[in-house]
């Protein structure tokens, strides 16, 4: 009996030992995981990369790389430069295909893609109304120049031929804008210039559009923020916070760039049908796999409205919260479960 019980007690002992080697071996390696950091203005924008790694070194190359990663493809799809493949896309509408980069070729499909699902909601060839707004010299086109523009608008004459690798607006005059899906695709293709460096975990953020991977070096999921659309002081005011893994994040909203007159909000996201900014949100979150969807459909659910956006949000099967234009907080279902709100709802 006593030898049992002795046997029993080495066992365990040995048993004690071995996990606490174990535990101090991982927890070795997490301490030497540190998180770097660094933020470059691109793509008319700010861009923080943050990157979990074991050395600094790896951790400033990995990052510099992301960042030209996306530097390129943003000359690449710049709707206001006179280099771009969008500008010659742009100036050769209604004439000829124009051979492009493969990165300008996929993100064009996937606009064109989502303009589709979306029933035009989301429409890349906003181009001709987009440039007729000002939001910085808060400049309201006039009726007649937005009508004169509107039949330009129209994602269906976008021709593109995947084997040759290129675009042809069909109208003289049409022009992409790829605004509304370029810093997700952007953020999509940080991510996997990281992952090509070795780097595990990660967080690329291009404004409103983030992309997580990975963990933060404790072994916990990243927070994110989602910003209140009105907020009470200052501008970086939080509505929710909500934990990923690998996951993309995009918020539109009617406060990133816009003027006020005559007592009305004028912004940025403009309805395709009629010209003018979409009504009925004031932010839209869409929270699913792929940095390029979330930020085209973050774009389409806002011009959709509230109702209408929810179930395009639901039928994509992505989990979307949107703040109306009383402030009211809609959720697809399970989303609120896993927000954390930080002033009470
Ligand atoms: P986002 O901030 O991602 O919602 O994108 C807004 C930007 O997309 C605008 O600044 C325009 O360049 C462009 N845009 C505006 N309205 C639309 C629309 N209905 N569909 C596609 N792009 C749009
Ligand atoms: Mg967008």
């Amino acid at each position: 009996m006593d030898k049992v019980r002795n046997g029993l007690r080495f066992k365990r002992k040995y048993l004690t030992l071995l996990i606490f080697l174990v535990i101090a071996v991982t927890s070795c390696s997490r301490y030497k995981d540190a998180t770097y950091k660094k933020t470059k203005s691109l793509m008319d924008t700010f861009v923080t990369v943050t990157v979990v790694s074991d050395s600094a070194e790896k951790a400033e190359a990995a990052i510099e790389k992301a960042f030209s990663t996306m530097e390129r493809f943003g000359r690449l799809v710049d709707f206001y430069s006179e280099t771009s493949d969008v500008a010659e896309i742009n100036r050769n509408s209604g004439m000829a295909p124009v051979r492009v980069s493969p990165e300008t070729l996929e993100v064009i499909e996937k606009a064109a893609f989502v303009a589709a699902k979306s029933g035009g909601a989301f429409d890349p060839t906003i181009g001709p109304v987009v440039k007729l707004w000002d939001f910085n010299k808060k400049i309201r086109p006039s009726e007649d120049d937005i009508k004169s523009k509107l039949d330009l608008v129209d994602y269906r004459n976008i021709m593109i031929d995947r084997q040759n690798s290129t675009v042809l607006l069909k109208k003289r005059g049409m022009m992409l804008d790829p605004g509304g899906i370029a810093k997700g695709y952007a953020a999509d293709l940080a991510v996997k210039t990281l992952r090509d460096q070795g780097i595990k975990s990660g967080l690329v953020a291009a404004a409103g559009d983030i992309r997580t991977f990975g963990t933060r070096p404790d072994g916990n999921p990243w927070n994110i923020g989602i910003k209140n659309p009105r907020p009470g002081s200052g501008s970086d005011e939080i509505l929710a916070t909500i934990k990923l893994g690998d996951k993309a994040v995009s918020t539109s909203g009617d406060y990133e760039r816009y003027f006020m007159l005559d007592g009305q909000r004028y912004h940025h996201i403009l309805d395709p049908r009629t010209g003018y900014p979409a009504r009925g949100c004031r932010s839209v979150t869409v929270i699913t796999d792929r940095g390029v969807f979330a930020d085209a459909f973050s774009t389409a659910v806002f011009v959709l409205g509230p109702e209408k956006g929810l179930r395009l949000a639901e039928d994509e099967e992505m989990q979307t919260l949107i703040v109306d234009d009383n402030g009211r907080v809609i959720t697809t279902p399970g989303l609120k479960d896993k927000l954390r709100f930080e002033k009470g709802d």
